[in-house]
C-alpha cells in the first residue's frame, strides 16, 4: 500500500468532470513574481519538466513584454512538446501579433471588467471595453489562435455583467472563458455559487484562475472543478503575484489521492520539478509546504518514529516515492530509542539497551545546547560513548 488517506473522503460523492485540463502558468504568473526572472533556457527546462510531468497546457509567457520573452515563449513552442502551448495578450493587436509570431497554439487575452478595473485602468464605458474584447476575439480567432477570454477580477464583478460578456465571447467563437480570482478574494462556497451561474448561461469550456491570498487557491478551484469548470490554472510552489496561485503539485495530489481523481501524471517528478522552480526563481520552499516543502517526509519526534520504522503510513498519507522524493528522520531532543538504534545500524554498530539509552541522553543534551545533530556530531557523540567504530 502506498497511500492510507482520511476514510471519511470515500463517504462522499464527488461530481468532478471526466476530462481535467491543467494549463500551468509558472512561466507566465509565477514569473510576474516580484524578484523573479528566468532566463531562456530555464523556461525551456522548466517547460520540458511540465511537459514530462504530464501537463497538458502551458502558458508560456507574455510575449509583448519584451523581444527577449517573445524569444522565450516562441523556442518553447517549437520544442516538439506533448503540451499545447498558450500565452497571454491583452487585447490589444500588437499584442496577439506578438503572439503570433512566436508561433503559439493559442492566447489567454484578457481585460479586468469589474467597475473598479474599468474606472482605474481602461477610463472607458463597459460598452466600449466590451467592444475592444469582442475585437480581439475576433481578430485572434481570424488568424486561427485557439482563444481564450479572461475576464481579470471576475470575483469581484457582478454577475450579469460577466455573464454578458462571457456569452458576447462564446457568439464570438471563444473556445473557453476564464474566470480569475485576481486578488485570491473568493471563497470555496461562493466559487461555487458563481461557477454554476456561469455554466447555466454559457456551453463553452469554463477555466478558473485562482489567487492564494486566503490560502483558499486550490480548494476553490476544486470548488469549481464540482461545478463545471474543466481547466485550472497553476505554478509550481505556488508562486505569482502576492501570495501566489494555485499550487500544480497541490492540486495534482488533491485530486489523485483525496477525490480520487487521478489525471495519469508522472507524479514522481514533482519533487524535482518543484527544486527546479525553486532553484531559478530563488524562491525557497518553505519547509512546511504542503506536499513539497522539505518537512513533509521528515521526522524526529520519538513516537512518530518508532511507529514509522514499523509502517510508515502511521504518520504518513502517502510515500514518499509517489513523488520522486525519500523520507528523512532527524536525531533531536525528540528522538527517542528506535531512531538512534534504526541510526547505529546504518552505521553496522550494535550497542546493548543501556548504552543504546546513553547515546539517546547524549543526543537530546547536544541537541539542547543548540547543536544539529549532523552525522559529525554523532561521531562525537559515539566517542564520548565509548564507542569505537
Ligand atoms: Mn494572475
Amino acid at each position: 500500500m502506498d497511500r492510507f488517506v482520511s476514510i471519511y473522503n470515500d463517504k462522499v460523492e464527488y461530481d468532478l468532470p471526466d476530462n481535467i485540463n491543467i494549463y500551468d502558468t509558472t512561466l507566465r504568473d509565477g514569473e510576474q513574481t516580484p524578484g523573479v526572472f528566468f532566463s531562456i533556457d530555464e523556461k525551456i527546462e522548466i517547460a520540458h519538466k511540465l511537459d514530462e510531468l504530464g501537463i497538458p497546457q502551458i502558458e508560456a509567457g507574455f510575449p509583448r513584454v519584451s523581444e527577449n520573452e517573445k524569444e522565450a515563449v516562441k523556442r518553447i513552442a517549437n520544442e516538439g512538446l506533448d503540451a499545447s502551448i498558450i500565452c497571454l495578450t491583452r487585447t490589444k493587436k500588437e499584442d496577439i501579433n506578438a503572439a503570433l509570431d512566436a508561433d503559439v497554439d493559442g492566447i489567454i487575452t484578457f481585460m479586468g471588467l469589474s467597475d473598479l478595473h474599468l474606472k482605474v485602468k481602461m477610463k472607458k464605458s463597459r460598452e466600449e471595453v466590451n467592444q475592444i474584447c469582442m475585437n480581439a476575439v475576433d481578430y485572434a480567432k481570424d488568424h486561427g489562435l485557439y482563444v481564450a477570454f479572461s475576464a481579470e477580477d471576475a470575483t469581484r464583478t457582478e454577475l450579469p455583467k460577466l455573464i454578458d460578456i462571457y456569452k458576447q465571447a462564446e457568439e464570438h467563437h471563444a473556445d473557453r472563458i476564464h474566470i480569475a480570482d485576481t486578488t485570491g478574494s473568493i471563497n470555496p462556497y461562493a466559487m461555487r455559487y458563481l461557477v454554476k451561474n456561469i455554466r447555466e448561461a454559457i456551453d463553452i469550456e469554463i477555466a478558473l484562475h485562482c489567487h492564494n491570498d486566503f490560502g483558499m487557491a486550490v480548494a476553490n478551484s476544486i470548488a469549481g472543478l464540482m461545478e463545471g469548470a474543466t481547466s485550472i490554472s497553476t505554478t509550481v510552489n505556488g508562486i505569482g503575484e502576492r501570495a501566489g496561485n494555485a499550487s500544480l503539485e497541490e492540486l495534482i495530489m488533491n485530486l489523485k489521492l483525496l477525490y480520487n481523481k487521478d489525471l495519469g501524471f508522472n507524479t514522481e517528478v514533482i519533487h524535482e520539478l518543484s527544486q527546479l522552480v525553486s532553484k531559478y526563481s530563488e524562491i525557497p520552499i518553505p519547509d512546511s509546504k504542503a506536499i513539497v516543502g522539505n518537512n513533509v517526509f521528515r521526522h524526529e519526534s520519538g513516537i512518530h518514529v518508532d511507529a514509522i520504522l514499523q509502517d510508515p503510513l502511521s504518520y504518513e498519507p502517502y510515500l514518499p516515492e509517489m513523488i520522486g522524493t525519500k523520507r528523512q528522520i532527524v536525531l533531536g531532543k525528540h528522538s527517542g530509542k528506535a531512531a538512534v538504534a534504526e541510526k547505529l545500524n546504518t552505521l553496522n554498530i550494535e550497542v546493548d539497551n543501556g548504552k543504546l539509552l546513553e547515546i539517546v541522553n547524549l543526543v537530546k543534551q547536544e541537541r539542547e545546547k543548540g547543536e544539529d545533530i549532523t552525522n559529525d556530531k554523532f561521531d562525537e557523540i559515539l566517542l564520548k560513548a565509548n564507542i569505537q567504530r
